[in-house]
């Protein structure tokens, strides 16, 4: 079966582990600026189309030290990492920070770069949560030219509207190429292990669009399309896991027990390369059709629509990949997730479709229980639902 080339993945994955590094080589190289945005819902494009390299901040692994009383312990991993970040003063390499969403704990690791960096601009603008009034989208486009003019205050340059159209292409043609990885590993015709799809998918949210695209390019190169995996372990769907990539060594553990993931809505996964931004008409009326698409293609508990659910989303995905399970990755104390949860396992339970719940943390995720929890849950599905894998 086709694997991915480990020299192109080598790039791809030490930009991913270490995003502050990248970023500072590609200040030195580019003499630009970079701007930190936050999950889960920025258009990166308007970065780009001012010049800058837009670069999702992400989780560290580090401990938890100087943030450890800048916000409660009840703060997800994510919010209390970014605290921890700002406050050593790592997140300096950003020249602006801009967040479009507004979870309430990703406003308290907003205020706590206002407090311990007050010089460096942060932008808050908040895109509406309700996706259905008849003024959404006009709040929706509002918002985006807030962004567009903070941008152009922080940089000192304006975003016209054929860059941003340079931009949205540059951006779409990216995810279509992620995209095809995804239908490559849910077809299994190429074996990629749910660590390194974090890595594919991680690396685009830090690192310059151009150089990106060009290394995915390589790697497809080296795929041969005649190979067919035929998958014959039992394969499961991952879920959920907003804002920031789960551990690799986590994700490892759950494949250790001979299972292969042949799909997900992660947040560093599908649910972020879901969606293009539409090439004709007005770029920036564009990125706020991205912006209510994104939703009906990926649903998200963080929104608030009638017209999908993420529930119904979630079993039909399950089926079009043919997993026999799914785990659910809950970061700890996600209020968003937490609250929609029983909702999805109603939907999975009158569906018959396995599933595991796993929270994660930001330190302390124990290995050995979880290792035992999976297995003891693939062994259910083995017995259960694909006898022919016993
Ligand atoms: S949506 Fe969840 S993971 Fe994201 S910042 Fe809010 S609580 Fe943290």
């Amino acid at each position: 079966m086709n694997r991915l080339s480990p020299e192109p993945m080598a790039t791809l994955r030490a930009a991913a582990d270490d995003p502050v590094a990248y970023s500072q080589t590609w200040k030195a190289t580019h003499e630009g600026s970079v701007i930190g945005s936050f999950p889960m819902n920025f258009p990166s494009e308007l970065v780009h189309a001012a010049g800058a390299l837009p670069v999702l901040i992400q989780e560290s692994r580090a401990p938890i030290t100087e943030g450890r009383n800048l916000l409660a312990e009840f703060y997800c991993g994510y919010t209390r990492s970014v605290a921890d970040q700002a406050a050593l003063g790592q997140l300096d390499v950003f020249d602006a920070i801009v967040a479009a969403d507004h979870c309430v704990q990703l406003l308290g690791a907003v205020d706590v770069i206002r407090w311990a960096r007050p010089e460096k601009p942060v932008h808050f603008a908040q895109l509406t949560s309700a996706m259905d009034d008849a003024w959404t989208r006009p709040r929706v486009a509002g918002r985006i030219g807030e962004i567009v003019a903070e941008i152009e205050t922080a940089l000192g340059v304006s975003i016209t509207a054929d860059a941003l159209s340079t931009s949205i292409r540059t951006f779409n043609a990216n995810r279509r190429l992620l995209r095809e990885f995804f239908e490559l590993r849910r077809s299994g015709r190429l074996r990629i292990t749910a660590s390194d799809m974090q890595v594919l998918v991680k690396s685009s949210m830090v690192m310059d669009v151009a150089e990106h695209t060009a290394v995915l390019e390589r790697l497809l190169d080296e795929i041969d399309p005649a190979e067919d995996g035929g998958l014959d372990a039992v394969k499961l769907y991952l879920s959920g896991h907003f804002c920031h990539a789960p551990r690799p060594e986590l994700l490892d553990v759950i494949e250790a027990t001979g299972v292969t993931v042949v799909d997900d809505d992660l947040y560093t996964g599908y649910r972020y390369i879901s969606t293009d931004v539409p090439e004709d008409g007005d770029p920036f009326e564009a990125l706020s059709s991205w912006y209510l698409e994104r939703n009906l293609n990926a649903p998200c508990p963080t929104r608030v629509t009638t017209q999908v659910d993420w529930d119904r989303y979630l079993v039909d995905q399950i089926a079009r990949s043919n997993a026999n399970g799914v785990i659910v990755l809950m970061a700890k104390f996600c209020e968003p997730h937490m609250l929609y949860y029983p909702e999805l396992r109603k939907a999975l339970e009158s569906n018959k479709i396995p599933s595991l719940l796993i929270e994660t943390e930001h330190e302390g995720n124990p290995v050995e229980t979880l290792r035992t929890r999976v297995e003891t849950f693939v062994e259910r599905i083995r017995r259960q639902h694909v006898p022919a894998l016993s």
